[in-house]
């Protein structure tokens, strides 16, 4: 089923040489790593869980090849579990790089393989990947994201050369992790929506190929929650062929638009806040990510009910800011460290004058089509929320932890963060975001119809 198209997106792939997915793939790990590092020595890296869940095999694998070992695998204490700070890279990158000659073969789900591509790239060493959960998009992807002083920062460094994905192995992952790779994928939906509203307005043009790579999967691996729940091997290995899809499509399109939009903003807000990174286990990203694909979905629900006529010229040409008061407001809201990052892409952004006219002319003249291709990508807030119910997602923000003033404060700071164009940013335009994000909370709209999880 699935092997076509990886096989074909691997083509494109600028750093993943090969990936082998599919039930009892394992044993091939060693093909793969003589393949791809020819003389080379291996150290297997792993956590006491992931260790369990596929070492002995994978070790196995790689002596039926010939390949020679740095020394024994190197295991992370495994309980607690695995930490992605940055002081778990420092361990594994001060411990491999006297080792000569050698490349890691990480075993792992999204912590490992994040500190194992971080670790590898600062040493300027490729490695590989054996993946045990589908709970991340970011197994192809460049990039780690990681821990450092209490908030998340990501870091650029390039993807694995080799990925090992046995379906065995990933659908006996814990259902927690299945669970979050759900999240984090469904956010594509509404993702998808926000960059077809950049390229109509011109600001960034839809890359076909990229586009399918993540779109083309994407419904047939979200299909069926309840079975990816209940640990069912095909279903599961649908939502890993999705995940892997998005992040071999990040590696072709050198950019994370294709796979994440103002849903993961709002992740990423609460991520820099440090939200949850304490916690054991700490709170995921795709738990994350899934609250703000709702928070995505029932802010588009607003925009889409809103006709041409409502787009008005002169209102959003009296709501913009002055540049002084864009920066206060960022740095009113924002923690001290996220600021100046946030001040830039917030700046970066702002429209006035003709080009402000210009753009909301454009959006009038091609709305009528536009939103019907906008309604056709999009899946309605309550779905998303069933959806993530039924998998075994938090559904609802105070699942996470996250307060109502605090969840309504996050819908303003998610579009300060990022320079990226998505449906906050069309309403800012507008100068009806606040307006949006009053009735969204109000009794009759979505969050005030759904103030508590069991509501
Ligand atoms: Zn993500």
């Amino acid at each position: 089923m699935s092997s076509d198209l990886i096989a074909k997106a691997l083509k494109t792939a600028v750093e993943t040489k090969d990936i082998v997915f599919g039930d009892g793939v394992t044993d091939q790990t060693g093909e793969i790593f003589t393949k791809l590092f020819p003389g080379a020595k291996a150290l297997v890296v792993a956590d006491g869980n992931t260790f369990e869940a596929t070492g002995e095999e994978v070790v196995a694998s790689l002596e039926a090849a010939g390949v020679e070992f740095a020394e024994d695998p190197y295991i992370f204490p495994g309980k607690p579990t695995l930490y992605a700070g940055y002081e778990n890279v420092e361990i594994l990158r001060d411990h491999i790089a006297p080792l000569e000659n050698t490349i890691v073969c990480s075993i792992g789900s999204g912590t490992l393989n994040d500190i194992a591509k971080l670790a590898s790239g600062e040493l300027g060493r490729p490695y590989m990947n054996v993946c045990t959960a589908a709970s991340v998009d970011g197994f192809a992807a460049f990039g780690a994201s990681i821990s450092r002083d209490g908030f998340k920062i990501t870091r650029s460094c390039p993807g694995p050369a080799g990925l090992v994905a046995d379906n065995d192995v990933v659908c006996h992952a814990p259902k927690r992790l299945t669970a979050t790779g759900y999240g984090d994928l469904i956010e594509k939906i509404p993702a998808g929506a926000d960059w077809i509203l950049a390229d109509a307005l011109g600001i960034e043009p839809i890359n076909e190929y990229v586009w399918d790579m993540v779109q083309g999967p994407l419904r047939g691996s979200l299909a069926d929650p309840e079975a990816i729940g209940n640990g069912d091997k095909k279903a599961i290995e649908g939502l890993m062929e999705g995940n892997l899809m998005s992040g071999l499509a990040m590696q072709a399109g050198q950019s994370s638009r294709s796979a994440s939009g103002a849903g993961h903003q709002f992740s990423h807000t609460w991520e820099m806040e440090g939200h949850g990174l304490d916690w054991e286990p700490p709170l995921s990203h795709g738990f994350k990510v899934g609250i703000g694909t709702i928070a995505s979905c029932a802010i588009w629900e607003e925009f889409l009910a809103m006709e041409a006529e409502d787009f008005d010229v002169d209102r959003a040409l009296a709501a913009v800011k002055t540049p002084e008061q864009v920066e206060s407001e960022v740095r009113a809201a924002l923690k001290p460290r996220m600021q100046d990052e946030a001040v830039r892409h917030s700046l970066k952004k702002r429209t006035e004058g003709e080009e402000l006219v210009a753009r909301i002319e454009l959006l009038k003249e091609k709305w009528p089509e536009l939103r019907e291709r906008l309604r056709a990508q999009l899946m309605a807030p309550g779905e998303v929320m069933d959806r993530l119910k039924t998998v075994g997602a938090p559904y609802h923000p105070e699942l996470i932890e996250i307060d109502w003033d605090r969840f309504r404060q996050t819908h303003f700071k998610a579009q300060m963060i990022r320079d990226r164009y998505t449906v906050l940013d069309i309403l800012v335009d507008l100068g009806v975001y606040g307006d949006v994000v009053e009735r969204l909370f109000s009794p009759e709209g979505f969050w005030g119809r759904h103030r508590h999880p069991s509501a």
